[in-house]
């Protein structure tokens, strides 16, 4: 999901987080006269990893030796009615029970009730709209579930289930056994697919046809894990927490319709013509973009097989994913080329749109974008594992499934760099990295915008870079939001942030505390040593705050539980000052003593530039540590001249809210 509508800035499709926080906004609100002290046996306080790890996750932040996660695979047949907008399906499911735990019910999703009138997600709709209510505007949503069966050591039966919100719950005639046992679930369902389904899945209507993208369209399971065993949060607006397993799926669609799904194509000969065929060959060794499906040809009859009845059925497959998802549309334009994979290994990426979006200043990009990215991310963090990248113009203005994203058709330029970008760095958190979403958005948004900014500073020789611009850009936005007394703290379930809160807490803050990790306390070495570290033990599985705050500190060889405390836990300030320089015995030859102050609640090490009337310029870093004792520091400096100026955080990168103390300068003895 991206920032835009995050901060209801709805009219610029798919903009990249740092862009947003550089909306001009209002002017920053002025530090407090008094800030709260700062208090460094708070803030360095002892107890934040004080208990011992749970066995099945170890103190130093990785899975344990008796670490397990249960398992979903699904079997979906689906088809969909164009003319009602409505898709009709039958899930197999088979569950497996690697917990230690008989399970006497087992729990699941059912995202599509949302859209129900009556539904929760309808309740809380303020009066005025919102963009993740549909039920409010009196849309017949739903699953409608026709059969529910189970099969269970060995017995067919009818299930016994209750429905209750967005949750299923189905009682089990004998719990499903420990250590590997097997349910097997078969429902027959059938949903009407929203306009406008909160930002996530939806239609547009387009000269060529209509976008059917669509999300959350099969009963999922619910996660039983080793924290909190069920997890049955609702499913308000907030995103997903999902077990992995394989997905084997066929859709049933007009025969002129292109679909694009999560993971591979298994049946092309059967729905692709011996046209797209040779051109999609020559995309999958093409380093530059192949169009498949010229804008010229979408109306020609000829450019798709006539199908049996008029329609097709594709089948797609997609091993160790948490999610699949998919578009469908007679007005697609369709263009692909070849990834590049640090292990040898090429992928597809491939971008489907309408006409109306294929501009070089727009969609035609957008397939070099999909590319760029994920290369980009495979190199610096961890492999992309799907055969295929599919990137969807729609109605939806930004929104990750794995192997396929939707964003804005009206994105362009910048903004569908930004956009794109971000929906594929979804792929990392939460697609590779399984964390829980619905209460930890931060660990995806978060980690994401973060290695968005890596990524926007890296593309194409810099030619978006101000996309990556910290220091330009996110160090205003986020200051401005440190000084709101009514702002969330990133560690905030997302139903309880303020809508307007969500960017800040749960993209903007993050990313921007991980650069600053990063950069700032780390080091790019170290860091990236810790972070890749964290992926890798974590990729396909589930990990709670505390298991990355765990390993970034064994990985990193830090104790930064400062850092976790002020940033994630608190909205502490900054205000670092120069508050003094003398020089030893009064003579400037013999060194300069600045003495500096931390005034606010949160610390960080200190970056000071100092100038001597000479010309001489000298940078000084100090860590974190010269705050444990107390707000106050003097730090000498060899000088042979008198000093003109010192300036702390020259470089503008720390979330500092009063910038007006940080510079000292000589009184000019001239006159
Ligand atoms: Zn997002």
């Amino acid at each position: 999901m991206p920032f835009k509508h995050i901060f209801q800035l709805a009219l610029i499709a798919g903009i990249l987080p740092t862009a947003i926080l550089a909306q001009p906004g209002p002017a920053a609100p002025a530090p407090p006269a008094n800030l709260p002290p700062y208090n460094a046996r708070a803030l360095f306080a002892p107890n934040f990893l004080d208990q011992p790890g749970p066995t099945t996750r170890t103190a130093g932040g990785a899975p344990g030796a008796t670490y397990w996660q249960n398992a979903a695979d699904y079997q979906l047949t689906a088809s969909l009615d164009e003319k009602k907008a409505r898709v009709a399906a039958t899930a197999v499911i088979t569950y497996t029970n690697n917990s230690p735990d008989a399970l006497p019910f087992v729990w699941l999703q059912v995202d599509q009730n949302l859209y129900r009138p009556d539904s929760r997600g309808a309740a809380i709709t303020p009066v005025g709209g919102f963009r993740f209510g549909n039920g409010a505007r009196g849309f017949g949503g739903g699953d409608s579930l026709q059969t529910v069966s189970i099969e269970l050591h060995g017995k067919k039966l009818t299930a016994n289930y209750r429905v209750s919100d967005t949750r299923m719950q189905i009682m089990l005639p004998e719990a499903l056994r420990p250590g590997g046992d097997k349910l097997k679930i078969t429902i027959a369902y059938a949903f009407n697919i929203p306009e406008y389904g909160s930002d996530r899945l939806g239609r547009l209507k387009t000269k060529n046809g209509e976008i059917f993208e669509v999300g959350q369209w099969y009963p999922r399971m619910a996660v039983y894990d080793d924290v909190e065993g069920w997890n049955t949060l609702p499913y308000l607006s907030a995103e997903f927490y999902l077990d992995y397993g394989n997905y084997d799926y066929t859709l049933d669609v007009p025969a002129n319709y292109l679909v694009g799904g999560s993971g591979e194509l298994l049946n092309p000969a059967e729905v692709l013509t011996a046209t797209e065929q040779q051109r999609l060959a020559k995309a999958a060794a093409s380093d530059q973009t192949v169009v498949v499906r010229a804008p010229g040809e979408v109306t020609q009859t000829g450019s798709r097989p006539a199908g049996r009845g008029g329609r097709l059925r594709w089948h797609f497959r997609c091993q160790q994913a948490r999610d699949v998802a998919w578009a469908a549309s007679a007005s697609f334009v369709w263009d692909a080329a070849r990834m590049n994979l640090p292990s040898g290994r090429k992928a597809l990426a491939q971008s489907l749109y309408p006409v109306e979006s294929a501009q070089d200043t727009a969609w035609n990009r957008s397939t070099e974008y999909v590319k760029r990215s994920i290369e980009y991310n495979s190199k610096q963090w961890y492999e992309y594992t799907y055969p295929v990248a599919t990137n969807v113009a729609g109605a939806v203005g930004g929104m990750e499934y794995p192997g396929i994203v939707f964003c804005g058709d009206k994105a362009r330029k910048g903004q569908l760099w930004g956009v794109t970008d971000h929906e594929f760095g979804h792929n990392w958190f939460p697609m590779i990295v399984g964390s829980n979403e619905r209460k930890y958005p931060w660990m995806d948004e978060g980690f994401n915008t973060f290695i968005n900014i890596l990524s926007s500073q890296n593309f194409n020789n810099g030619e978006y870079k101000e996309q990556g611009d910290v220091a330009g850009r996110l160090v205003p936005g986020i200051t401005r939001g440190l000084l709101d007394p009514n702002q969330d703290v990133p560690y905030t379930i997302p139903d309880v942030t303020q809508p307007r809160n969500l960017g800040y807490a749960a993209y903007g803050k993050t990313g921007y505390g991980l650069y600053l990790l990063r950069q700032e306390i780390l080091g790019p070495e170290r860091f990236d040593f810790a972070f890749r570290t964290y992926i890798k033990r974590w990729a396909f599985k589930h990990p709670t705050p505390r298991d990355f705050f765990r390993t970034m500190n064994n990985a990193g060889g830090e104790d930064l539980t400062w850092f976790w405390k002020q940033w994630f836990f608190e909205n502490y300030l900054l205000d670092q000052a120069v508050t003094t320089v003398t020089y030893v015995n009064q003579d400037p030859t013999k060194g300069a003593l600045i003495s500096i102050e931390n005034k606010g609640q949160a610390a960080f090490p200190v970056t000071a530039e100092v100038k001597e009337a000479n010309g001489k310029t000298s940078t000084v870093r100090l860590p974190v540590e010269i705050w444990q004792r107390g707000g106050t520091w003097t730090f000498r400096v060899d000088t042979t001249s008198p000093l003109s100026t010192v300036v702390l955080d020259p470089t503008k990168i720390l979330p500092d809210v009063n910038r007006g103390n940080n510079t000292w300068r000589a009184v000019s003895m001239s006159n």
